[in-house]
């Protein structure tokens, strides 16, 4: 089968033949029919996680696809089913596997980011059906990107629900396809305003569209963390997410959130969330950077989806052989929502 693999940190990927995965007890193989390009497969590439343990390897976390069949021991899935594939792969065995927080696993299995070959391929093996999702009305090429980027902002904006008074105001720091699913997601669960801030216009105006009541540009119109402060009445956010994660958003969520308020941090651009009482934050903010999701909430993503509720964002599907100009358009800022590859 093709796959397209990582052979060296800093180099473009290779698509080329390798073997095709065996079956053993308890695993299932999947047709790959969606796998959403995101970019931490960016920051891999280009060694600055340099958590692959052997390359040459095959990245791809946000998959999608079609049961082609079953290794003995498998129940619950058959030849044929559609599921979205949970990637937060674990141990099984430790403290927060055992919670059902395998995306925290001790020793993490994560597909495409482990050990584990991931869906830049033609075929993925999950070792265990327990991560597969069904799905009926849904294509899986536009499921996919719900195993992170919408599952993702779903858990950050679930732990944040009992600071989101309908009465307050949450803040969405960038807009690209993780923050795009995290309008959505606020929307659908949470009654207050939502203010998004981000530095390209485009993703502003679909920040809108998808129920932003304010959008920012902190290149336009002066100081954002005082447009935010009057905007709020002087109160601050309730909720702030930051799906950017440099020195400079964390300093603004940190800032701008109110007494009582949240601040998560989504986005891994290598800031330092700085956080002194009496100095720089209000009474009682908690700060909390949440990691992906449980397949239960996967369950609960694929349902809000299912049911029409939770609409994809804009995607683009491309074939394998190009997955090198999609890395590179995404690393331009020229993917709009979300770019999935169709092997
Ligand atoms: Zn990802
Ligand atoms: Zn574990």
């Amino acid at each position: 089968m093709r796959a397209a693999r990582l052979h060296e940190y800093g180099k473009p990927l290779v698509v080329e033949e390798v073997p095709e995965p065996e079956l053993g007890f308890g695993e299932v193989l999947v047709r790959v029919e969606g796998a959403g390009f995101c970019h931490s497969d960016l920051h891999v590439m280009d060694g600055e996680i340099p958590i692959l343990p052997v390359l040459p390897h095959t990245l791809g976390h946000e998959n999608a696809g079609t049961v082609v069949r079953v290794g003995p021991g498998v129940e619950g899935v058959k030849e044929g089913d559609k599921v979205v594939v949970y990637g937060g792969w674990g141990c099984g065995r430790c403290r927060y596997c055992l919670q059902g927080l395998e995306q925290l696993c001790l020793a993490p299995q994560w597909v495409g980011l482990s050990r584990h070959p991931g869906g830049y391929a033609e075929y993925l093996k999950v070792p265990h059906a327990r991560y597969l999702v069904p799905l009926n009305r849904l294509d899986p090429k536009e499921a996919a990107p719900l195993a992170d980027a919408a599952l993702t902002p779903y858990r950050a904006v679930k732990k944040a629900l009992p600071y989101l008074s309908p009465d307050g105001y949450a803040l969405v720091i960038g807009v690209g396809g993780l923050g795009q699913y995290g309008v959505k997601l606020l929307r659908l669960l949470f009654g207050g305003g939502i203010i998004a801030l981000d530095i390209n216009p485009d993703r502003l105006e679909r920040a809108k569209a998808y129920g932003a009541d304010f959008a920012l540009n902190p290149k336009e119109g002066g100081d954002p963390a005082g447009r935010i402060l009057d905007l709020t009445g002087g109160m601050g956010v309730v909720a702030a997410f930051d799906f950017v994660g440099s020195e400079e958003t964390l300093t603004l969520a940190v800032g701008v959130t109110a007494t009582g308020g949240k601040v998560t941090q989504l986005g891994l651009a290598g800031g330092a969330a700085r956080l002194k009482v009496l100095e720089n934050s209000r009474f009682e903010v908690l700060f909390e950077a949440t990691l992906w999701g449980t397949v239960q909430e996967l369950r609960e993503v694929v349902a809000l989806a299912e049911a029409g509720r939770l609409t994809p964002i804009e995607l683009e599907y491309h074939p394998l052989e190009a997955i090198n100009e999609v890395a590179a358009r995404l690393r331009r800022g020229e993917v709009g929502g979300r770019a999935v590859i169709v092997p």
